[in-house]
């Protein structure tokens, strides 16, 4: 099968486009079912080179368990050793082994892959082919009509000169950027996305990474190549993404205000990238084969799923940005939906129920991808105002990392997605987690401008520091997707969140180690930050006062004397608090030995983990979160650029 004349006149699915979304969806329902008769429209006699390589933990986790791939990617395509960034100068001077980094030690438990799309594509046609899916190549869908209840739609197919129409009970919409079910409704929209572009290409001979450096650089990390590795300026990143068949993609994701002029074309694209001295060591000798750009990344859709049994996944649904490999992620979710409710649909044998399940169950569906596109957003725009500062963004991804962990993909390999009951129930938890990803993500803005300008913002780039952020998700990775842990993951969850934010008063108020002090963890709670969102400089003192508190309250178990314990900035520094013994009735010695206890409190460090639990206040912050939440602007350096003018205006008003 495989020229249009040999296409049926109708089929329960006709799916246009042949990329990720479409053959996997194909796949995806005849493994639901045999009876079905699926066609698969492609447009293109054969498949190249495309972005869209690397996935993360939940889309391995679709492969492997919806579509059964797991021996099919580890023979054809590369296991993927996490994230990794390094950290430049803002001249971008240092080597490779000078730079910080950010990354896993070695291939992490859960598996995701690095994909040779052409390679992917080609065979899973042949594979779709062989479950008895039809798949046309060089057929272009140019025309539809979208049925009712009672009629299926119509498809015109082309060829070349060649003509022909089909009918369908469901149609899906696979067919990328073309978004071919425009014709009959347009859905996507350019508003509250990132405004970011992007230029790649496939290189071919690249130094290899872990022949460089030296031995002890070499031997902190096992596999680099293996890893999506990333290379950050001011307000875009560059990835290096290796490819199975001796590729490597090579790309640069920046936000359009950020550039005089986008490196969109091919010289200026490799301009740009050789005068980034680690880049140009990677690039020495390599050549490009191929090249792309596009201007505009992301756009939104409110809908994906329709009752009148149409739908639509990919990028011909929404996409939001590169950085997390989420386009996977969604193409899962928009499958696992869309599979589940054409397979119900076509099983049921009262089209009255079936009608009815449709119309009850697709908004909540709509509503969940939706969600998961501005959850998802939410720690994207957190990265991108200190993509290139080492001190914020290298916790940042291993709090990103983990909260992924215990949030998004637990819930996904959980199937929890899937089941609309539990999913509406947890709403307020999500409300919940969206508050927090603002609150943290204005902290995040505040700090950036703070280092900025007293000279901080680099100062830990070229340290050369290796960080993996394991010990973020060392407690409960081998337990991802576990059901009946809700509780202990929202503890885990706040806990995250709550050191993260401490980290970032760290950098932000110059405090060092102020989030791994135990202490500190006792003694700042979730209550304190939510009510100090905008933690600055001003509330120094007030921290200070709580944290010697706290000192005196532990050291007071200590003797029956009254002991107050001082904690001052340059302690963070020298490890030194004072003690004092207002009572007067201590001897030398008995203070000392205090002042030594006092001194071996403070230095105490512990991971996050020992905080005390936060779950019931959470609770009662995520249920006070208005609905709309959900809706809000994610990226609020807009916000404020548009609070800016507004009040620029009225200046100029009142003038
Ligand atoms: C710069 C960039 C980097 C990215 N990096 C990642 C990443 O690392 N990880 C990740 O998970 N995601 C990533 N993504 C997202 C990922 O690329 C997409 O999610 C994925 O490629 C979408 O696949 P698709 O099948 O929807 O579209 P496509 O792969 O574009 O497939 C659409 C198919 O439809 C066919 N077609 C079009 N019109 C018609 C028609 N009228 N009739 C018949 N056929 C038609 C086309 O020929 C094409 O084969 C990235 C995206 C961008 C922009």
């Amino acid at each position: 099968m495989g020229a249009i004349e040999e296409i049926q006149q109708e089929y329960d699915v006709v799916i246009i486009g042949g990329g990720w979304a479409g053959l996997t969806l194909a796949r995806q329902i005849r493994r639901g079912s045999q009876a079905v008769s699926i066609l698969v429209v492609e447009a293109s006699e054969s498949f190249r080179g495309k972005v869209g390589e690397a996935t993360v933990e939940m889309t391995g986790h679709y492969f492997m368990k919806q579509l059964g791939l797991v021996n099919y990617l580890y023979r054809n395509h590369l296991p993927k050793n996490g994230l990794r960034f390094f950290y430049d100068t803002p001249d971008h001077s240092l080597s490779l082994a000078e730079m910080s980094e950010h990354g896993t030690t070695s291939i992490p438990p859960h598996p995701a892959f690095q994909l040779d799309r052409a390679r992917l594509e080609a065979d899973l046609v042949e594979m779709n082919r062989e479950d008895g899916i039809e798949v046309v190549m060089g057929v272009k869908a140019k025309s539809l009509k979208i049925g009712s209840a009672d009629h299926h739609h119509t498809i015109q197919l082309s060829a070349g000169e060649r003509n022909t129409e089909i009918s369908a009970r469901w149609l899906v919409d696979c067919s990328g950027r073309n978004r071919f079910a425009k014709k009959h409704k347009k859905l996507t929209r350019q508003e509250n996305v990132p405004e970011h572009f992007s230029a790649w290409g496939r290189f071919k001979n690249i130094q290899d990474i872990d022949a460089m450096g030296d031995e002890a650089w070499r031997s902190r990390a096992f596999g680099r190549f293996l890893s999506t590795n990333h290379f950050s300026g001011e307000g875009y990143w560059v990835w290096f993404i290796p490819l199975s068949g001796g590729y490597t993609s090579v790309g640069i994701v920046g936000e359009k205000d950020k550039f005089e002029k986008l490196p969109t074309k091919r010289d200026s694209f490799l301009n740009f990238l050789m005068e980034y001295r680690a880049i140009a060591e990677l690039l020495e000798g390599a050549e490009l084969v191929d090249f792309e750009a596009w201007g505009q990344l992301a756009y939104r859709a409110d809908e994906f799923i329709f009752p009148d049994r149409w739908a639509t996944s990919g990028f011909a649904s929404m996409f939001l940005d590169p950085l997390f490999s989420g386009g996977g992620d969604m193409i899962a979710l928009f499958n696992d939906h869309i599979s589940k409710y054409i397979l119900a649909d076509l099983k049921a044998s009262d089209r009255a129920c079936a009608q009815q399940m449709l119309d009850q169950q697709l908004p909540v569906a709509n509503q969940t991808v939706k969600e998961f596109y501005q959850g998802l957003y939410a720690h994207v725009a957190n990265v991108y105002p200190v993509i290139d500062c080492g001190e914020l963004c290298s916790p940042l991804l291993a709090y990103n990392t983990a909260a992924y962990f215990l949030e998004i993909a637990w819930d996904y390999m959980s199937g929890n997605y899937l089941n609309q009951d539990y999913w509406l129930r947890k709403s307020y938890l999500r409300r919940g987690y969206m508050a927090l990803e603002l609150i943290l993500q204005k902290q995040l803005i505040d700090t950036a401008e703070v280092l900025k300008s007293e000279g901080r913002y680099f100062r830990r780039n070229a340290e050369g520091f290796f960080e993996s952020g394991a010990d973020h998700y060392k407690y409960f990775v081998y337990l991802m997707g576990t059901a009946g842990k809700d509780g202990w993951r929202i503890d885990l969850r706040v806990k995250l969140w709550v050191e993260m934010f401490l980290k970032v008063i760290e950098a932000k108020l110059d405090l060092p180690m102020l989030a791994n002090r135990m202490v500190v963890q006792q003694s700042i709670l979730l209550p304190d930050l939510l009510e100090k969102p905008n933690f600055n400089s001003e509330d120094k003192d007030w921290l200070l006062n709580k944290i010697s508190a706290k000192l005196s309250e532990l050291l007071s178990d200590e003797t029956e004397s009254p002991v107050q314990v001082t904690v001052t900035e340059d302690s963070f520094r020298t490890d030194l608090v004072e003690v004092i013994n207002p009572s007067g009735d201590l001897t030398h010695t008995e203070l000392e030995k205090l002042a030594k206890k006092a001194k071996s409190l403070w230095s105490q460090t512990q991971e996050y983990i020992a905080m005390p639990s936060m779950v019931p206040v959470f609770l009662a912050f995520a249920r006070n979160q208005p609905d709309s939440i959900m809706d809000s602007v994610i990226d609020q350096r807009k916000l404020q650029s548009r609070e800016h003018q507004v009040s620029e205006n009225r200046v100029v008003e009142a003038v």
